[in-house]
């Protein structure tokens, strides 16, 4: 009975194949975990990065851009890159001035699923 220790059984082959079902099942999963995270950390990081822009505008005009409504970040573009999108939903952000006084702002990834899951600068201040 030499011949039964060559090569694998069904058995064998079968516990492999369930055990690398299972692995994928679990790392799978946790990859796209991260990429996500990864993704929403970096639009946050971006609607940060909009916020100093905006400030750093409103220092050196004494005013924040003119204009009303959600505006284009091509309207500052001397301060942040106007080609900034929100990493996940590839959709660009959007700003706009408020107030009675023109002395805060608002911005977001011009789309819903941008902003409520990654957050928004609300009257200058970030919400998650
Ligand atoms: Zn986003």
């Amino acid at each position: 009975m030499k011949d039964s220790n060559k090569g694998f059984t069904l058995i064998e082959l079968m516990i492999v194949v369930v055990i690398l079902g299972i692995l994928s099942a679990i790392a799978i999963p946790k990859f796209r975990d991260v990429s996500e995270s990864a993704k929403l950390a970096s639009c946050r990081s971006n609607l940060r990065t909009i916020a100093g822009a905006l400030q750093l505008y409103l220092a050196e005009h004494n005013q924040y851009p003119p204009g009303n409504g959600w505006k284009k970040l091509n309207t500052i573009s001397g301060y942040v890159h106007a080609g900034l999108v929100c990493p996940r939903t590839g959709i660009e952000y959007r700003y706009r001035i408020m107030g009675r006084e023109r002395d805060t702002f608002s911005l977001r990834g011009w789309n819903a699923n941008c902003w409520r899951n990654h957050g928004q600068f609300v009257d200058g201040v970030f919400e998650e």
